[in-house]
């Protein structure tokens, strides 16, 4: 109080008590959000971009389609004429659902939902696909990248949704990038989430950069041998390892607004599977020790077997004089136990990382 004027101290005696100005007026909504990971306003970097760039991002983005290597199987094909693993062309996507979702993260859900495409096709073949019907067959309809974009506006105007989020886009990254630079001529003016399995190349990421404003990766498992075998996918692990840094060196750990609601930064996924917790738990201490302590991350329990785990084998074994079936990738066909998931986020806090996806003890909100 020395500081203060004579004026002033009489004020903050009187019984209203004025608050001095470097005070912040915290509204209650926003209590749990850090100081450093609060942000007063916020303007999608989108439309940031000056002309001259958004040209480059146009004539790259037809470059990518016509030799593609948008992730690292490097298919190489002329996307006009053939289609590579991910079984898409170039002139249009393939939309499977588009609608508002309420089943994201809090903080990206928010209160009327996130404005979601789920795109059909995908450049991984997960065994354990919980969207398999759509990600390993063309199944959906057919989008140019003007009509994605009035999609996106439709989101934002009727159905008053928080952001754009593009599920499994990681072999549609040329014709997601024409349609957000249409529809913020068209007037969209809130945040795109890119939600990625990880398995993105660098030249990728860099056409989405100054595109995107959420990154949303899910770094699924560490050992090679096991995204051979469950991903069918060779180099995912180090695939994810620089997708995930790039990322984050573009937007930078999670921001909100006061009302809890997500606008910049990475919300790193990490679904824990049956047995393959020490997987989990190398995964957490990479991030923490080479990407960001304070990244925000989401531990997720909801694993549960499906696509091809648990179909039963076309041979069948004798045991005890029984003849039993054998179901495929058995080692999996179960949900996660407890003890999995908390060693999975022990591992998280002893490598210092902080800020998860979760309940407060009480059960009162989210943390931020
Ligand atoms: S995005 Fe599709 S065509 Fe391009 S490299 Fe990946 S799988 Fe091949």
């Amino acid at each position: 109080m020395g500081c203060l004027s004579k004026p002033l101290r009489q004020l903050m005696s009187h019984r209203f008590r004025l608050r001095p100005s470097f005070t912040p007026i915290i509204p209650k909504r926003c209590i749990g959000i850090p100081p450093a990971f609060l942000l007063d306003d916020y303007t999608p970097r989108y439309q940031l971009l000056s002309s001259v760039d958004e040209a480059k991002k146009r004539s790259r983005a037809y470059a990518h389609l016509r030799e593609c290597n948008l992730c690292p199987r490097l298919c190489g094909v002329n996307r006009y004429e053939e289609t590579g693993t991910c079984l898409i062309g170039a002139q249009t996507v393939k939309v499977n659902v588009i609608a508002p979702h309420r089943g994201e993260e809090p903080c990206i859900q928010g209160f009327h939902g996130s404005g979601s495409v789920f795109f059909s096709g995908c450049n991984l073949r997960c065994v354990f696909c919980q969207n398999h019907d759509i990600a390993h067959q063309r199944n959906g309809f057919d989008l140019t990248p003007e009509e994605l974009a009035d999609w996106f506006l439709k989101l934002q105007q009727v159905g008053n949704c928080h952001n754009i989020n593009l599920v499994t886009p990681e072999h549609v990254v040329p014709q997601v990038a024409l349609s957000i630079l249409t529809a913020r001529d068209m007037g969209l003016k809130i945040p795109i989430i890119y939600n990625t399995s990880s398995f993105d190349s660098l030249e990728s990421l860099e056409l989405l950069d100054g595109l995107v404003d959420i990154y949303l990766p899910d770094f699924k498992v560490w050992k090679n041998s096991t995204s051979k075998r469950l991903l069918k996918a060779d180099y995912y692990t180090e695939t994810a390892m620089e997708s995930v840094k790039a990322m984050h060196k573009q937007v930078g750990d999670l921001c909100f607004t006061s009302d809890g609601i997500a606008k910049k930064g990475v919300l790193l996924r990490h679904l824990v599977m049956p047995g393959k917790e020490d997987e989990g738990r190398e995964i957490m201490r990479w991030l923490a020790e080479n990407v960001s302590k304070d990244l925000y991350v989401h531990i997720m329990e909801q694993y549960h077997p499906d696509a091809h785990v648990g179909k039963k084998k076309r041979t069948t074994k004798k045991t005890d004089g029984e003849e039993q079936a054998e179901v495929r990738y058995a080692d999996i066909n179960r949900a996660i136990r407890d003890e999995e998931l908390g060693s999975v986020r022990d591992a998280a806090v002893a490598a210092g990382l902080w800020r998860f996806c979760e309940v407060n003890e009480d059960n009162s909100m989210f943390h931020l």
